[in-house]
C-alpha cells in the first residue's frame, strides 16, 4: 500500500501551508472540505434537505437574476416556489448544450460576480463558455480533494500527471507562475499525448527518480503506460495509487493498470463544466456522486421529446443542475454523457451518497502516427479549446490507412488562415508524418443519443 516513509514536506504542505495560502486567498476551502468529509456520511434525510435548501435557493436566484431562466420558467408556467422537493425538478426544462452555448449572457446573473470564466469543448466537440462564481469555486475544489482523496491522493501529495499540453504556448508570466505553482505542491508533470517507446520510457525514468504517491491522468494514457512497464517488465515499485479520468478505462485496460502500479485504481468523472461530478471509493463498486454540490439526473429521451429518469441499470443522459453557482446557472444541463443508474443502496465503505456508473460517455479514440505510436484523442480538445473563437464544433476521423481528416464548423463564414495555421502545426507537431486535410463544413452529423464523437478511428485492415 501507501509509502510509510515519513514525509515531512508533505504533512507540512497539507497541514499549513495549504490552509495558510487559502486562507490568505480567501478562501474557504479547508473549512468546505472538512464539512464534506462529514456529510459524506450524513443521513440521507439530512443529505436531502440540504441539497433541497441549496436548490431552492438557486431557483429563485435563476428566475429572479437571469433573462433566461425567467423566460424558460414562464413559457412552462412554473414558478421558483413550485419546486418544494426534490423530486419537483424535473418540472423544470432542461437545458441542452447548444441552447447553453448560445444563452450565456441571457444566463449571467445580475449578481454574484462571475469569478472564474473558461472555455470548455465538452465530450462533443462544441466549445461552450462557462462562468461561475467564488462560491462555486471553493465547493468546487473542496469536492475535487474529496473524491481525489479517496483514492488516496491527499493534498500535499507528490503526484504525478500524465496530462496534456497547451495548444498555444502560454506567455512568460503565466510559465513562470506555473513553474512556482508546481514547485510549490511538487507536482511532476509528463506530456502523454504522444506514447512512443521514448516518450514512456522518460515517464517510468520519471516515476523512478521522482517516486510520485499518486498518478493521476487520462485512462487511456495511463494504460497505455501500464502495458509498455509491464511488456518491458519495468516494474520497480510499491503500490502507487491511480486516479483517473476523462475517459473510459475497459477492464482488460484496468487489469493491466493494476498489474502495473497496484491495484488501488480509482475513477473519477468530471468535466471542466463542473469538476468532480462522481469518485470512487474504495469499495471500488461504482461512482459516489457529489451531491452537496450537484444534483446529478439520468435522462430518457422519450419518443414525445419529454425525458424520464432512468431504471437502475439503465442508461440516462447526464443532466447536472449546479447547485451553487448562482453566477451563471446551469440547471438541468446535459452534458452529453451517458450513464448507468443505479438503485441505491449502501455502499460497504460506509458513505451514504448515492452511486451511478458506470459512464459511457468518454469514448475517445486513439489514434497512431506514422510510425504507430499512440496519439491522445484529447489533443484535439485541446487544441480546439484554443480556437473557440474560430470553430463552433470539430470532428477528427482517421482513415484505415492512416490518413487524418479534420472536420471543422467555423463560427464565421470561414475559418480564418491563421486558425488553419494553428491547426496544420499543431498535428504536424503531435501526428508526425501523418497526411492530413481539414474539410470546413456546416454542420456535423450526431450518432447516438444526440451525442457526437469528436475523434473517430476506422479500424485498420490487418497490416501484420
Ligand atoms: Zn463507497
Amino acid at each position: 500500500m501507501r509509502s510509510v516513509t515519513f514525509d515531512a514536506y508533505g504533512l507540512a504542505l497539507s497541514r499549513v501551508l495549504y490552509p495558510a495560502w487559502e486562507r490568505l486567498r480567501g478562501r474557504p476551502t479547508f473549512d468546505l472540505l472538512a464539512t464534506l468529509r462529514r456529510t459524506e456520511r450524513a443521513s440521507l434525510d439530512e443529505l436531502t434537505a440540504m441539497r433541497l435548501g441549496f436548490l431552492r435557493r438557486l431557483v429563485r436566484h435563476a428566475y429572479h437574476h437571469t433573462e433566461h431562466y425567467r423566460r424558460a420558467f414562464d413559457a412552462v408556467g412554473l414558478e421558483p416556489e413550485d419546486i418544494r422537493t426534490l423530486d419537483d425538478l424535473p418540472r423544470i426544462p432542461v437545458l441542452e448544450r447548444a441552447v447553453a452555448q448560445t444563452s450565456v449572457e441571457q444566463r449571467t446573473a445580475s449578481w454574484p460576480a462571475v469569478a472564474v470564466s473558461k472555455t470548455t469543448s465538452g465530450s462533443t466537440g462544441q466549445p461552450l463558455e462557462v462562468r461561475f462564481s467564488a462560491e462555486s469555486r471553493h465547493w468546487r475544489d473542496a469536492t475535487r480533494w474529496r473524491g481525489f482523496g479517496w483514492g488516496g491522493y491527499q493534498m500535499g501529495d507528490k503526484a504525478m500527471h500524465l496530462w496534456g499540453v497547451p495548444a498555444v504556448a502560454p506567455t512568460r508570466f503565466q510559465r513562470a507562475k506555473l513553474v512556482v505553482d508546481r514547485k510549490l505542491r511538487r507536482d511532476v508533470y509528463a506530456n502523454c499525448m504522444v506514447r512512443s517507446r521514448e516518450n514512456l520510457l522518460g515517464m517510468v525514468q520519471t516515476i523512478v527518480r521522482e517516486r510520485p504517491q499518486v498518478i493521476a491522468g487520462y485512462a487511456q494514457a495511463i494504460a497505455d503506460l501500464a502495458r509498455f512497464v509491464n511488456a518491458e517488465k519495468l516494474r520497480a515499485w510499491d503500490t502507487i495509487p491511480v486516479v483517473y479520468g476523462a475517459e473510459r478505462l475497459w477492464p482488460h485496460d484496468r487489469a493491466d493498470v493494476a498489474a502495473a502500479f497496484g491495484d488501488a485504481v480509482f475513477e473519477t468523472y468530471g468535466c471542466r463544466e463542473f469538476m468532480l461530478m462522481g469518485s470512487e471509493c474504495e469499495a471500488h463498486d461504482g461512482l459516489h456522486e457529489s451531491v452537496e454540490n450537484l444534483v446529478i439526473e439520468l435522462l430518457v429521451r422519450q419518443a414525445d421529446g419529454t425525458f424520464r429518469l432512468a431504471r437502475p441499470g439503465e442508461q440516462g443522459e447526464v443532466a447536472v443542475t449546479d447547485l451553487h453557482n448562482l453566477a451563471c446557472p446551469f440547471v438541468r444541463y446535459l452534458t452529453g454523457d451517458l450513464a448507468t443508474a443505479q438503485a441505491y443502496a449502501p455502499c460497504a465503505c460506509g458513505r451514504t451518497l448515492p452511486r451511478f456508473g458506470p459512464v459511457e460517455g468518454r469514448v475517445t479514440d486513439t489514434m497512431r502516427d506514422a510510425d504507430g505510436n499512440p496519439v491522445e484523442g484529447i489533443l484535439f480538445n485541446i487544441l480546439f479549446l484554443n480556437m473557440a473563437k474560430h470553430a463552433r464544433q470539430f470532428q477528427v476521423v482517421q482513415r484505415a490507412d492512416g490518413r487524418l481528416t479534420l472536420k471543422v464548423v467555423p463560427t464565421g463564414a470561414e475559418l480564418p488562415s491563421a486558425a488553419e495555421t494553428l491547426i496544420r502545426e499543431f498535428v504536424g507537431k503531435h501526428l508526425r508524418g501523418v497526411p492530413f486535410e481539414i474539410e470546413v463544413v456546416r454542420e456535423i452529423s450526431l450518432s447516438g443519443a444526440g451525442k457526437l464523437r469528436r475523434v473517430i478511428v476506422e479500424p485498420r485492415a490487418k497490416a501484420n
